[in-house]
């Protein structure tokens, strides 16, 4: 700057010196300032042309301000064209990777319309790319289940790995699991795949223990039945006597686990009952809390009902009655003599549940999330001593499943626990008991 301001400073004193020569030393001095003044807006106007046109070279004189500005402007354009060319190469890999998943990768806008989807979304889903761009998915994607998962904005905030299974549109052997993750503001990323070998896995490891328990059920009752006959046996030496009645309270326990094995299967291998009866629940409860009295009035149990009998389900009844079952014999078991059972049947506008509530043992945090596993146990002789099997929980949680339905347990040890069963509106019928009673029939 300095250096162009003298020069500017000189040339007009060295003009207004020559010109005063001849008598015109201001005239001299304004013509020069004018000229060099041009001489600048022509440099200018030629380095913004470049700017917008760079192959054209700026007419700048070398050295002087504008062009250490063309200088800094050609320094700033390199560097942009090299990230930008980093940019696109890291973008590329980014793509070839994704479109070397196995899975398919959609990503759809808030109008749920493709903006990108890559190579394997053709084999899994028949979507094609660029061909498909800006349709709907589910155009493309006709399942009541990926619309519903789609509409759901409450799975962004909820467990991300939540999905749905689906028969491939292209080939209905074939199950696709989708999920739906948000990707941006506005763009959500579809993943979707092939689960049609794990699903097959699964069904072997089913139809095994199912195969399993089935074979093991006829031996069990030939083997329980000499087993009762020895042990009534008046001719029985006194030193069988025990050993006998070891044998038959562990085959018993055998036979209630094979029962419950069996029932597990059943659960997972036929559909939902697709015409479901309506189930008084009140009812239920008192057949259930009936049956297991004699157990609460070993245990010296106090029982506290407060059930809403005009809220009543639709569902299997059978089924309902052995999860809640479940649900009371634990809450007797798992409390010490002289103990406190609740259970609430209770409902508003959304949902209706079912709290079976003790004062017992209650359960370690630690636990909560893998009760429902078959065989999980926080105490196994405590589980065995009470004739449990490990799989109560188990079959709880399917049978909830089978019913829209969830199991939420709160407890706190020594304190209690309280197992929720909650049911979606959808599955209520609201009335008295009469009035179901007449709905049904
Ligand atoms: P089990 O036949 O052993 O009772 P479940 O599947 O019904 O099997 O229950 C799994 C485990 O959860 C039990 O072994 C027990 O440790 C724990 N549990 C279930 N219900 C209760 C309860 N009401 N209070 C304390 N612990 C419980």
């Amino acid at each position: 700057m300095d250096r162009d301001f003298w020069l500017f400073i000189g040339l007009i004193a060295l003009a207004g010196l020559v010109g005063w020569n001849f008598g015109y030393p201001s005239e001299a001095a304004l013509v020069t300032a004018i000229a060099i003044l041009g001489w600048h807006t022509k440099a200018l106007s030629s380095l913004s042309r470049w700017i917008i046109q760079p192959s054209r070279k700026p007419f700048v004189r070398e050295h002087g301000q504008i062009y250490g500005i063309y200088r800094q402007l050609l320094r700033k354009n390199k560097q942009n064209k090299q990230r930008k060319r980093r940019l696109s190469s890291l973008i590329n890999e980014f793509r070839n990777a994704v479109s070397a998943l196995p899975d398919s990768i959609v990503l759809i806008n808030q109008h749920r319309k493709i903006v990108w989807a890559n190579p394997n979304s053709r084999k899994l889903l028949g979507i094609e790319w660029p061909l498909d761009n800006g349709v709907r998915f589910t155009d493309l994607i006709r399942d009541i289940d990926v619309e519903k998962l789609l509409k759901d904005e409450a799975r962004f905030t909820q467990d991300q790995q939540q999905g749905v299974e689906i028969k491939s549109p292209l080939n209905h052997e074939q199950t696709i699991s989708i999920k739906c993750v948000n990707y941006s503001d506005n763009t959500h990323m579809i993943i979707a795949r092939d689960v049609s070998r794990l699903i097959k896995v699964n069904q072997i490891h089913s139809d095994f223990v199912a195969n399993v328990s089935h074979e093991l059920k006829t031996p069990l009752t030939v083997l329980r039945g000499y087993v009762e006959i020895l042990s009534d046996s008046k001719d029985m030496p006194e030193r069988f006597q025990k050993p006998l009645a070891q044998m038959n309270s562990q085959s018993v326990r055998m036979q209630l686990i094979v029962n419950d094995l069996l029932y597990l299967a059943k659960l997972e291998n036929t559909d939902k009952p697709a015409l479901h009866e309506p189930v008084i629940v009140s009812h239920l409860i008192n057949t259930i809390v009936e049956a297991l009295q004699p157990l609460m009035d070993e245990k010296e149990h106090r029982l506290e009902l407060d059930i809403d009998d005009s809220i009543a389900l639709t569902g299997a009844s059978t089924e309902l009655h052995s999860a809640f079952s479940n649900l009371v014999t634990n809450a007797i078991h798992y409390t010490p003599k002289g103990g406190k059972i609740g259970v609430v049947w209770r409902a508003n506008k959304d949902q209706a549940q079912l709290h079976v509530i003790d004062n017992g043992l209650g359960i370690a945090p630690h636990h909560l999330n893998r009760l429902t596993q078959r065989f999980y146990r926080v105490d196994t002789d405590r589980s065995r001593d009470g004739g449990g099997t490990g799989l109560g929980l188990a079959i709880v949680k399917h049978v909830l499943q089978r019913h829209d339905a969830s199991l939420r347990i709160e407890s706190t040890e020594s304190e209690g626990s309280r197992f929720i069963c909650e049911f979606p509106a959808e599955k209520l019928l609201r009335g008295g008991a009469d009035k179901v009673i007449a709905i049904a029939n």
